[in-house]
């Protein structure tokens, strides 16, 4: 117990360090608000491990984010819109090679057994089954059937990635990509000015991140020499498996031949 108090004082302290009291007393308030019983929580349904009941909340690195993940197989959010539209899609039923960037475990665990080869890839070393930099793929040309790489291009130098993507993936073959985007922006917020993990997460919202992408991702994606197919989360999807409405899944396929 006096472990756990100590983790709960820490957390109280790093959340509320920086905050003047009125901040205090409006997040007091808003976490009361929602902590209460009533119509502000729900019962959800995740895909991936049948469970049903509330779903626990998320101190994402700039909100919180409630009824996030799920407290049996730990989904969350954007985990739950792909395997939702991965069991719709008669393209993602079997894979031959299929290579996973920055591997989220509950989805590996959907994805082995679809799979003739499943590999795991990072860029840092120890993380996955290949070192590797998305940037620039030591692999061979037109190897890969089918990527998946979530939350990774808004690390990266998408310039350099996507045609990479292009470069390794075999004709028809396509990724599966999501990153957040801010849709009314017809440009993709860059700054070349920004460093350190401080003024990036000022910036671009996290600490790593070296941009904020805007509606142009589509024509990024597309100018790398994909055929594209967008995958909006709809409301009634969010209402019953928790997923974020209007979220995104980007389908870049290799043009056939
Ligand atoms: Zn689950």
């Amino acid at each position: 117990m006096r472990f756990l108090s100590k983790i709960a004082r820490r957390t109280a302290g790093a959340l509320t360090r920086n905050l003047r009291p009125y901040d205090m007393q409006r997040l007091t308030k808003t976490l009361v608000d929602r902590a209460r019983p009533d119509s502000e929580q729900h019962d959800f349904r995740c895909p991936l491990c049948n469970y049903q009941g509330r779903f626990a909340p998320i101190f994402g690195s700039d909100a919180i984010r409630f009824s996030s993940e799920c407290p049996e197989c730990h989904s969350r959010e954007r985990h739950r819109f792909l395997k939702l539209w991965m069991d719709g899609d008669p393209r993602c039923q079997s894979f031959g090679r299929f290579l996973h960037f920055a591997p989220e475990p509950v989805l590996s665990k959907e994805l082995i057994p679809k799979c003739r080869q499943y590999q795991t890839a990072d860029i840092e070393p120890g993380r996955a089954d290949l070192v590797l930099n998305i940037e620039e793929l030591a692999l061979e040309s037109q190897s890969v059937d089918a990527v998946m790489a979530n939350h990774v291009l808004e690390h990266v130098n998408d310039g350099k990635a996507l045609p990479e993507l292009l470069r390794v993936l075999r004709p028809g073959g396509f990724a599966i990509l999501t990153t957040p985007v801010i849709y009314a922006w017809a440009e993709s917020y860059e700054n070349a000015a920004v460093h350190g993990t401080s003024q990036q997460h000022l910036h671009f919202g996290q600490g790593d991140h070296v941009r904020i992408f805007g509606a142009d991702l589509e024509d990024r994606i597309r100018a790398a020499g994909f055929q594209l197919e967008t995958v909006c989360a709809d409301g009634a999807m969010a209402a019953r498996y928790a997923t974020i409405r209007g979220d995104m899944i980007y389908v870049a396929t290799r043009p056939p031949g």
